[in-house]
């Protein structure tokens, strides 16, 4: 039997291949934009002015300022870059944090976006800015933040270091898993979040032991892709909001802090979501969801503890407290107990356990 359900498909033209950054030129046009802005990180700069180079006539300027969770003083400087160049459209050329950055000038003023990521991390492909002014992260939802046009090209993840690939991946990977316990979950975004976690699981290994196969580049770059359609298209539960709280109150590295937790979030969650634990189990090839997934990010030399990337042990209470203040959705009801176990485990990096769900 189909559940009812609803479904709404973004609208992001999609170019996906090797080499097709030259394509950047048309797909401005495309756009019907003149001047391109092309924004990056201080250590993709280089990368920019040669996008620039490439983009001939339509290259308005560069702005190598992007920086993790989007500040807006850092929009505010790259709005004026945006002027003082006359840009009309703006060209995202690296991760989460440089596409945040395109979002956010699109919000400000409207302009087209050209997205071209280099990580797994997903934000191309989702209506959802997270900005911070003064140390504070607030998220809007609105289609205004979509980009129009995405180019996905394999080539230029063929840099990204291994240690970055697996915890960006599994990253990818979380956005998949709770697209499949989604409160507005429907069938066409689960066919895209089963396959989008069994090509990462499959790919991630390949690229940690040769990093230049460029097969499994393309396939995990491919599942990147769907999992963050996923991301994009249902909401979150526990594991993307206590990933949230705890970035943002210990100021962790985003997909470190992905990884270490994706496993104890879906131990929590399994007794809610049999079905769901099925097909994750299935997609990697695990007897176990949770444990597949402590596993793979274990063969993957991720780091699997809180304590390892800079949370101290005095901080877990705080962050249970956290996690059960603002009431979300979750498949399984908040107990603080079970969730304050769940971050002690994470904390220490022991194995995921399912907890019965309180009657
Ligand atoms: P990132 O964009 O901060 O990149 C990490 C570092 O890797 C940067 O120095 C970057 O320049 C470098 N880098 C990127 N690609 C590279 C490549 N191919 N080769 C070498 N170096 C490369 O990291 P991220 O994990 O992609 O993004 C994290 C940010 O994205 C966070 O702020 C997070 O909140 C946000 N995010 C937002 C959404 C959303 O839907 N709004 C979704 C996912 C992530």
């Amino acid at each position: 039997m189909i559940d009812a359900f609803a479904f709404d498909g973004l609208p992001v033209r999609v170019v996906f291949g090797h080499g097709t950054l030259s394509r950047a030129s048309e797909e401005v046009r495309r756009l019907g934009a003149k001047r391109a802005l092309v924004l990056t990180t201080p250590q993709q700069a280089a990368e920019g002015q040669k996008l620039g180079a490439a983009l001939g006539s339509l290259f308005a300027g560069v702005y190598s300022g992007a920086t993790m969770h989007t500040p807006t003083d850092v929009t505010e400087h790259a709005l004026t870059a945006m002027t003082d160049c006359a840009a009309d459209c703006v060209v995202s050329l690296g991760g989460g944090s440089t596409t945040g950055l395109g979002k956010a000038l699109a919000l400000r003023t409207g302009v087209n976006q050209l997205c071209i990521p280099t990580t797994y991390a997903g934000s191309e492909m989702t209506p959802i800015l997270g900005e911070t002014r003064d140390g504070l992260k607030t998220t809007v939802r609105t289609p205004n933040v979509l980009p129009e046009t995405v180019i996905y090209d394999v080539d230029l993840t063929m840099s990204l270091p291994p240690g970055l690939t697996a915890t960006s991946g599994v990253n990818a990977i979380a956005h998949a898993v709770e697209a499949l316990y989604a409160q507005d979950k429907n069938p066409i975004i689960s066919l895209m979040a089963e396959e989008g976690i069994r090509v990462l699981a499959r790919a991630l290994p390949v690229i940690m032991a040769t990093p230049d196969d460029r097969d499994a580049r393309s396939e995990a770059l491919y599942g990147a892709w769907l999992c963050g359609a996923c991301l994009g298209a249902v909401g979150m539960a526990l594991h993307h909001k206590l990933c949230h709280t705890l970035g943002g109150t210990f100021d962790l590295p985003h997909a470190e802090t992905h990884t270490i937790i994706l496993p104890h979030a879906l131990a929590y969650n399994a007794p809610a979501v049999p079905d769901a634990m099925a097909r994750i189990a299935r997609a990697i090839g695990a007897a176990d969801a949770a444990q597949g997934l402590y596993n793979l990010a274990k063969r993957l030399n991720a780091k699997l503890a809180l304590r390892d990337v800079g949370m101290p042990e005095s901080g877990i209470d705080k962050a249970a407290d956290l996690a059960v203040t603002n009431a979300y959705w979750n498949p399984r009801p908040l107990e603080r107990n079970a969730i304050r176990d769940l971050i002690a485990r994470a904390w220490s990096g022991e194995a995921p356990i399912a907890t019965k769900a309180a009657a």
